[in-house]
């Protein structure tokens, strides 16, 4: 189903694609559309800069997968991911933001003006380019946790662990994210199994010492999960303990939450190319800026930020790269 169908906006009200043109010259593309991309595309809108907005494999961005949205300045009585993204969405077309379908497939931005493909067809020649393509949850790859995705599983303990408060949940891997997630989760939740397939955590000694502290949290060495099961919402898992080897056995756990915490990929392959990435793939920025390698260039949101990874952070470097690709521009044209 199409994401304006869930959101329940009109083709029109997104002035949707049917303008592409095989080559088209923009003052400033926003690629990506979670809460990052329509920010930029409010900011950048009421800046003139008349934004061209390609929305990306997941329209919407990773809180259309999200059910409540609770921590989101403004929503007093709290909200749904994809009615947030909805609003957001509204508030970037009513200030002519151009939101269309697409995907960027190819960029060069070896010279001025930079020029990305859409589809693999549609050349965009544009004076700045705004980066918004986020990060993408890894997960399992079990058939029951996409059978549970937002009915007990999740891969964002901030914003839905408190859904959980009292109850008894799960949390897999092993690394910081992982050790910070079943801290947070502990301070809500009756009891916390940390389920780690190696004998020991990746995480840092630091965060290691804190998860051995508490006094809730039961750190499952050397169990991989084999299967999530329930009654339309998690009620246990069954996990495989030393898997592989003489003595492996089923161990079953009874949980209401099942959170992913094995790792975000950011969305950034396409741009290597020509932008700078740490390790890990997330698209560096200069100091406090939004500014890429490339000038011209900027990135916000969760694709350049493994830290903080809310939607609230996001929007606010959204905010910070249209305002950069103003100030850019003004300067280049003064
Ligand atoms: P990491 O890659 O560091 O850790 C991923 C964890 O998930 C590892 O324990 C890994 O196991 C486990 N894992 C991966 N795939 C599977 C699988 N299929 N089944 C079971 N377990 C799996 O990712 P993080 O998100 O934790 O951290 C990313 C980076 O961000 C790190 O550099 C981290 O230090 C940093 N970070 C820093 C924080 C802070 O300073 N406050 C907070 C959060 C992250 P294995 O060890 O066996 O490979």
């Amino acid at each position: 189903m199409s994401l304006f169908k869930k959101m329940d906006i009109s083709d029109n009200e997104a002035k949707a694609s049917n303008q592409d043109t095989a080559s088209e010259h923009v003052k400033c593309l926003i690629i990506g559309s979670g809460p990052a991309g329509y920010t930029a595309a409010i900011y950048a809108a009421r800046a003139n800069l008349s934004p061209v907005m390609y929305q990306g494999i997941q329209p919407g961005g990773q809180l259309t997968t999200t059910t409540e949205v609770e921590n989101f300045p403004g929503y007093h009585e709290g909200t749904t991911g994809t009615e947030l993204m909805e609003d957001l969405q509204k508030q970037a077309v009513r200030f002519g933001t151009d939101s269309r379908w697409g995907i960027a497939t190819k960029v060069d931005f070896s010279s001025h003006p930079h020029k990305v493909w859409i589809d693999d067809k549609t050349l965009i020649e544009a004076d700045s380019v705004i980066i918004a393509t986020g990060a993408t949850a890894k997960y399992l790859g079990m058939e029951s946790e996409e059978k549970y995705k937002g009915s007990g599983v999740s891969a964002c303990a901030t914003c839905d662990g408190f859904f959980y408060r009292g109850k008894d949940v799960a949390v897999v891997g092993g690394g910081d994210t992982a050790a910070e997630e079943a801290l947070y989760l502990g301070s809500l939740c009756k009891k916390v199994y940390l389920i780690v397939r190696k004998p020991f955590l990746r995480a840092s000694k630091i965060m290691q010492e804190r998860v051995e502290k508490a006094a809730n949290i039961e750190v499952l060495f050397e169990h991989n999960t084999k299967e999530i099961y329930g009654d339309g919402v998690v009620e246990g898992a069954k996990l495989i303990k030393r898997k592989g080897e003489s003595d492996e056995t089923e161990v079953e756990i009874k949980i209401d939450g099942f959170f992913l915490a094995i790792g975000h990929t950011p969305n950034s392959d396409v741009f290597k190319p020509f932008i700078d990435t740490n390790e890990a793939g997330y698209i560096s920025t200069k100091g406090a800026s939004t500014h890429t390698n490339i000038e011209g260039v900027f990135a916000c949101g969760d694709v350049m930020d493994s830290t903080y990874r809310q939607a609230v952070t996001a929007a606010g470097t959204g905010c910070k790269a249209a305002i950069d690709a103003e100030r850019w521009l003004g300067a280049r044209n003064s």
